[in-house]
Parts: C-alpha cells; sequence; structure tokens
C-alpha cells in the first residue's frame, strides 16, 4: 500500500470523507486538517507513491490486529516500523509487538508508558480543538 492510499483510505474511514480516493492530490485537501498533519509527521520518510507493507502483509504472523489502533486515531496509533531487512511497515501495535517482541518487555520500560501518555494527550487536545 501506497503513503498516499494510507492517506486516502484513513481521511476516508477516520475522517468521513468519502471523496478522498487514492488518485488525490495533496493541494485538494486541508494541509492543516490534524489526521494529515498526523499523517504527514508519522510517514515523512516515505516517498508519497511508495509501497510499504502494512498488517494485511503479515497475515503468516497469525496475530489478530489491533482495534483500537485501526479505528480510534490510526494517524496517531499507527506506526511507521522497519524490519530487519530494511524494508518499511505501517503497523498497529500487535503487530509490531510480533515483530519487534525484544523491543516491548513486560516491566522497566518507562519510555513506553510515556509514549503513551503523549499520545493520549495529543488525543485529548486535538478533541478540545475540534468540539
Ligand atoms: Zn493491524
Ligand atoms: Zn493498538
Amino acid at each position: 500500500m501506497t503513503k498516499r492510499e494510507i492517506i486516502s483510505l484513513t481521511m476516508r474511514e477516520f475522517w468521513n470523507a468519502p471523496d478522498i480516493d487514492e488518485t488525490f492530490r495533496f493541494e485538494d485537501i486541508d494541509p492543516c486538517n490534524p489526521t494529515v498533519l498526523a499523517l504527514e509527521d508519522a510517514l515523512k520518510s516515505i516517498a508519497v507513491d511508495t509501497d510499504i507493507l502494512t498488517c494485511s502483509d503479515f497475515g503468516n504472523l497469525a496475530v489478530a490486529c489491533c482495534d483500537t489502533c485501526h479505528t480510534m486515531y490510526p494517524h496517531f496509533e499507527m506506526a511507521l516500523v522497519y524490519l530487519a531487512g530494511g524494508d518499511a511497515a505501517w503497523v498497529c501495535c500487535a503487530i509490531d509487538r510480533a515483530l519487534h517482541p525484544k523491543q516491548a518487555p513486560e516491566a522497566d520500560d518507562s519510555s513506553l508508558v510515556d509514549l503513551e501518555d503523549a499520545i493520549r494527550l495529543l488525543s485529548i487536545s486535538y478533541r478540545d480543538d475540534n468540539p
């Protein structure tokens, strides 16, 4: 799935913008839209028409996707990760954990907690800005 497809899919499903399909031009969507801003920030190292892996490419892991990541705030919860071979992938926390089990120890990792707090704060301030 290309970055353009990821952005258009998220805009359709999360932002309820049915007219944004994968032929959209960036000039046509509001560059201040918080969903677009967050996706651009998360995917800034990826060229707009570069094909990257997504959760559906990891069916062989037999891991169920995280519904929260995919549906609540995908532009904040989904993450760009890199595989050992260097391939980029746009995945939810469940797939990320399956791909990088050693990076998510059960305890004694305050950086993970901090990140979750940051995401929560971002989500809250976003809600305040957009009643
Ligand atoms: Zn997933
Ligand atoms: Zn998740």
